[in-house]
Formats: structure tokens, sequence, C-alpha cells
């Protein structure tokens, strides 16, 4: 872990966070409705995405310091451990997209095509950067099968029990099999499988405390998403030596 990079990412960290409540409150609609483009206190419009409160009545878009403290956590460990590394953009970009959609998943049970469908470009085109600067043309070949396998499963998943999963979930699956298969084939067995234990763990205590019955939806996006991030932050520096 490199300190350093570490607080750096803390710092972007807490920025970014900020930049997220706006089109976190936005995107946090039930699916089939508009988003959000009023103010929730005072009704006033809003006309730009990138704001933290109300210009009008200042009441705050979302729990004020949730989303800036959990990105910066996030940040702080992606960037410790990839530091200078070519793939530490790409990691960064999918950790703060990462908890833009588990803040919407865990508020409404959807993961957005807004968000989903144009990151997988994105992340795409930034792990292509880091292979030109890595020569790691290997591994940018295994992230864009990683990515196909990953979203095939899950789209098969979908398939088998339908109502499970949906299909925020399989392009959030495309991004991570992109990001994990990147890191190695291990690692993205890891990580997929991790999700899954994470969200059954979760559910098992949810039903403990009552809090849902067997036929309750649970998200399942802030489970992959942390099973990602735990077997992203054991990889290490794995891509940028193979391929
Ligand atoms: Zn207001």
């Amino acid at each position: 872990m490199n300190l350093a990079w570490a607080v750096a990412g803390g710092v972007a960290g807490l920025v970014a966070g900020a930049m997220l409540r706006g089109p976190v409150f936005r995107l946090s609609v039930a699916r089939g409705e508009a988003e959000r483009a009023a103010c929730a206190r005072c009704a006033t419009p809003l006309h730009r995405w990138l704001v933290i409160r109300c210009g009008h009545c200042g009441g705050s878009l979302g729990r004020p310091a949730t989303l800036e403290l959990i990105t910066a956590a996030v940040l702080a460990l992606l960037l410790g451990r990839f530091a200078a590394q070519p793939d530490v953009i790409a990691f960064a970009f999918l950790g703060v997209l990462g908890v833009a959609l588990s803040a919407i998943d865990v508020a409404v049970n959807r993961l957005p095509d807004r968000l989903t469908l144009p990151a997988i470009p994105l992340l795409v085109g930034l792990l292509g950067v880091a292979a030109v600067i890595g020569h790691s043309g290997g591994a940018l070949v295994r992230a864009l099968l990683g990515g196909l396998a990953l979203g095939g499963c899950f789209l098969l998943l979908a398939l088998v029990r339908p109502g499970q999963l949906g299909g925020g979930d399989i392009k959030l699956a495309v991004l991570v099999g992109l990001a994990l298969g990147w890191l190695g084939w291990p690692i993205l067995i890891a990580g997929a499988a991790l999700g899954f234990l994470l969200a059954g763990i979760a559910g098992l205590v949810l039903l403990a405390l009552r809090r849902a019955t067997l036929r309750t939806q649970l998200c399942f996006g802030p489970y992959l998403l942390a099973g990602a991030l735990i077997g992203m932050l054991a990889a290490g520096g794995a891509g940028a030596r193979i391929g």
C-alpha cells in the first residue's frame, strides 16, 4: 500500500463523492419514472447536474457526507494499492462509478442505463490506454473476454431465474468482468464468487432480522461491486505484469 497515493486518493474521493450527489439524487427514481429534476424540499428546478445542495433553500441533495466518505475510502484503497500503475485511472473510474451505482441500487433497486451503458466503452478506452502505456495487450484481450464472460454468465442467470437479476446487473457484470479480467482469470472468478457470497450473507442477515422475506427482491449491485473491490485489492499489481 502506497501511503502518499492513498492520501491523494482519499482527498480526490471527497471531491468526487461531492460531485456524485447531484447525479445520484437525479437518478434515484423507480424504473420508468422521470429523473428527479427539482429540490425535494422546495421543488425549485435543479438546472445543473453537479450540485450538492439546492441553490434556493440550501437543502442538501442526499444524506450529507455519506457519498463523500465512501468514495474517499474506495479511492484511498484503490490508489494506495495501484499507485502509479497505468491501470490506476481505469480502476479509480470504476470505483467512483461503483459508489454512485451502489447508492442508487440501495435506494431504488436499479442500476440506470444512463450510467452503466456509457461506462462500458469508457472503461474499455481507459484500459486500452493502460495497455498501450504498460505494453500489456494480453491483459486488454483478457479484460474484453472477461467482460463478455461475466456479462454472459449474468445473462444466462437472468434467463434461468427471471426476476432475480435485472438488465442493470448484466451491464454491471460486463464492467466488473472488464476490470477483473484485466487482472487475471483467477481474480475474475474469485471476485464474482465473492459478490454472490456477500449477497447471500446479506440476504441471510436480513432474513434473520426479519427485514426481508424469501420473496423480497434484494439489490445485487453493491455486493458484486464489493466483491470486485476486494478482488482488485487482493490482486494488486498483477495486471501490469501479465501480458
Ligand atoms: Zn430547495
